[in-house]
C-alpha cells in the first residue's frame, strides 16, 4: 500500500498561506467531512486533517501542489451526497471541498452552453434553467449535489431513458491535475474527434484522475408540454415488461420509475400520505410506473397519452392516474424523489445496490433478487429507473447482529453482481464505485481492463495521492 506523510503543522501552514481564510483544522473540521451518504460500512469514517473550502481554480492547484510534493493524500469533495463512499477521506490527509465554489458564469443560448463552477448545485442551475425556458436535463434524485459531483460520478436520474446521462451534457471541463497543473478537457463544441477524450476520462472518475473546478454544460429548450402518468399493477412482471413496449412504440417518453410495493409503503410511512395507491379497483398493487410523457401541444400530449394508455391497459394496468394539475404532478414526483430518503430513515442497516441490467431483464432479474433475499432471509426493497433498467436495491434487517447482517450481505452481493454479468448488466449504473464497490470491480470488468485503469491512474497521478482506496486501487 502506498505510504503518505502525516500533515504537519509546517505542512498545514503552507496550505493556509495557499487559500488564506479558507482552511478547516483541528475542531473546526465538521465529522460530515469524513463521509457521504452512505450506509452499511464495516469501515469506520476518518476525519480529515484539513478541510479546503476553495474558491479557485488557482486555490485548488496551489493547495494541490504542495499535496503532491509532501506526498499527503486528498479527498475531492462536492456535496457529500455520494451513495458509494467516494468522497470518503480514508487515509485522512486533505480534503478539497468545491462547496464554495457556486457561481453560474454565463450562458451563451446560441451555442446553447452554461458555464457553471464545480460547486454550483444541481437544484440551482434547473431553476435558472427553467426561468429562461430551458432545461439541464440530468435529472438525479438528489437535487442539492454539485455539478462537479455529478460529472464524478456520471449522475443519471430519471430522464436518462431520454436525455442520457451527465456524460452527454459536458462539453468542457477545467481540471486541477494532481501535480498542481491546471488543464482544459473537451471543447465548447458539438463534435469532437480530436485525440483520445480525456474529458470522458475524467467524468465517472470519481476524483481518482483531478478535480474538476469549472464545467461547460449542454443545455437545451424545455419541452413545451408534459403530462405524468402512474399506473398501478397487479403483477410486478406486468408492469416492468411494459416499459420496453412503450420504448419500442416511440413514445415520447421523458422519464419511466418503477416503484415496487415495500417502497411504496415506506414511502406512505415517511410521507404520512399514500401517494402510491395500496389498493385501485379491488386490485392490490405490487408494483408501480411513473412517467412523464412530452409534447409540443396539448393536441400532441392527448395522442401520447392515449398510446400509452393501450399498452399499459394492454399490460394489465390496474388503472391509469393521470397527474393533470402541477400540484397533483409534484406530489407523485417529490414522492418518487424521496423513495431513497424515505429507505434510510426507516431502516438503520442496509446495503444498496446500484445495478444496470438490459431492460429486457428486468422482470425475471427482480424475481431472481427476491429469490436470495428468502434465501438468506433478509429484507428486499426496490425502486429505480424502468425505463434504463437501473435498479436501487435494497437488503436490509436491523434484528440482525452486524457480523451476521454483513455475512448474509455478501453472499447475497456476490450472487446478485454474478447473475447481473451474466445477463450483461453492471454493478453501478449511477452511483459509482467509491471504495463500497472496489473490491468487485476486477471481478466485473476483468483483469485486464482493472491494470489499465490503474495505469492511467498513475499517468494522471504518479504519487496516487488523490482518493486513495477508490475505484480500481482498492485498499487492502
Ligand atoms: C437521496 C439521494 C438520492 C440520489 N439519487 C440519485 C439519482 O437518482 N441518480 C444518481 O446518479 N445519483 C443519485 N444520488 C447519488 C448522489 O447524489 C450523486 O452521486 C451525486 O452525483 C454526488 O454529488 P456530490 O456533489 O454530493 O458529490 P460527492 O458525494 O461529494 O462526491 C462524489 C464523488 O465525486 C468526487 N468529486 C466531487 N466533486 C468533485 C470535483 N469537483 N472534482 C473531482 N472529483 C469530485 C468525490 O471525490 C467522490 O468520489 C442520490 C443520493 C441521495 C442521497
Amino acid at each position: 500500500m502506498t505510504k503518505y506523510n502525516a500533515v504537519t503543522e509546517e505542512i498545514i501552514q503552507q496550505i493556509k498561506d495557499a487559500a488564506p481564510g479558507h482552511v478547516l483544522v483541528g475542531d473546526a473540521v465538521n465529522e460530515d467531512y469524513a463521509h457521504d451518504e452512505t450506509m452499511r460500512v464495516e469501515t469506520v469514517p476518518k476525519k480529515p486533517d484539513v478541510v479546503v473550502e476553495a474558491r479557485s481554480t488557482e486555490e485548488v492547484a496551489a493547495v494541490m501542489k504542495i499535496c503532491n510534493e509532501n506526498h499527503i493524500p486528498v479527498t475531492p469533495r462536492g456535496a457529500g451526497t455520494g451513495l458509494s463512499g467516494g468522497a470518503w477521506p480514508l487515509m485522512g490527509g486533505v480534503v478539497i471541498t468545491t462547496e464554495k465554489m457556486n457561481k453560474i458564469l454565463g450562458y451563451d443560448e446560441t451555442n446553447m452552453i452554461v458555464r457553471v463552477q464545480a460547486g454550483v448545485l444541481l437544484a440551482t442551475l434547473a431553476e435558472d434553467c427553467t426561468s429562461r425556458g430551458l432545461m439541464y436535463p440530468p435529472d438525479p434524485g438528489q437535487k442539492f449535489a454539485t455539478l462537479g459531483g455529478n460529472a464524478n460520478t456520471n449522475a443519471g436520474g430519471m430522464r436518462a431513458v431520454k436525455y442520457g446521462t451527465t456524460r452527454d451534457y459536458i462539453r468542457e471541463i477545467t481540471v486541477v491535475l494532481p501535480t498542481g497543473k491546471i488543464t482544459k478537457f473537451g471543447a465548447p463544441v458539438v463534435k469532437n474527434s480530436s485525440g483520445y477524450s480525456l474529458m470522458h476520462l475524467m467524468i465517472g472518475s470519481e476524483g481518482t484522475l483531478g478535480i474538476i473546478t469549472e464545467l461547460t454544460l449542454k443545455v437545451v429548450a424545455a419541452p413545451k408540454k408534459t403530462i405524468s402518468l402512474l399506473a398501478p399493477f397487479g403483477k410486478e412482471g406486468d408492469g416492468l415488461r411494459c416499459v420496453p413496449r412503450m420504448i419500442r412504440a416511440g413514445l415520447n417518453l421523458e422519464a419511466a420509475e418503477f416503484i415496487d410495493r415495500v417502497s411504496a409503503d415506506k414511502s406512505a410511512a415517511y410521507l404520512g400520505k399514500e401517494v402510491f395507491p395500496k389498493v385501485v379497483d379491488g386490485v392490490e398493487c405490487e408494483v408501480y410506473l411513473l412517467m412523464t410523457f412530452e409534447g409540443r401541444t396539448d393536441d400532441e400530449l392527448e395522442l401520447e397519452v392515449e398510446r400509452a394508455a393501450e399498452i399499459l391497459q394492454d399490460s394489465g394496468s390496474a388503472d391509469i392516474l393521470v397527474a393533470d394539475t402541477p400540484a397533483l404532478k409534484k406530489e407523485m414526483w417529490s414522492a418518487r424523489d424521496s423513495l431513497q430518503e424515505a429507505h434510510v430513515s426507516l431502516v438503520k442497516r442496509t446495503c444498496s445496490f446500484d445495478i444496470t441490467i438490459p431492460i429486457s431483464e428486468l422482470a425475471d432479474y427482480m424475481v431472481f433478487l427476491r429469490g436470495l433475499a428468502d434465501e438468506e432471509k433478509i429484507h428486499f426493497s426496490c425502486f429505480g429507473h424502468a425505463g434504463d433498467g437501473n435498479l436501487h436495491i435494497g437488503y436490509y434487517d436491523d434484528s440482525l447482529s452486524n457480523e451476521e447482517f454483513d455475512e448474509r450481505i455478501e453472499r447475497v452481493t456476490e450472487k446478485a453482481y454474478a447473475r447481473c454479468k451474466e445477463i450483461g448488466g453492471v454493478i453501478s449504473g449511477e452511483h459509482g464505485i467509491g471504495f463500497e464497490r472496489a473490491k468487485y470491480l476486477p471481478a466485473q470488468v476483468g483483469e485486464e481492463c482493472i491494470e489499465l485503469m490503474q495505469g492511467i491512474k498513475q499517468v494522471f497521478d504518479p504519487n496516487l495521492i488523490l482518493n486513495p482506496g477508490k475505484v480500481c486501487f482498492a485498499l487492502d
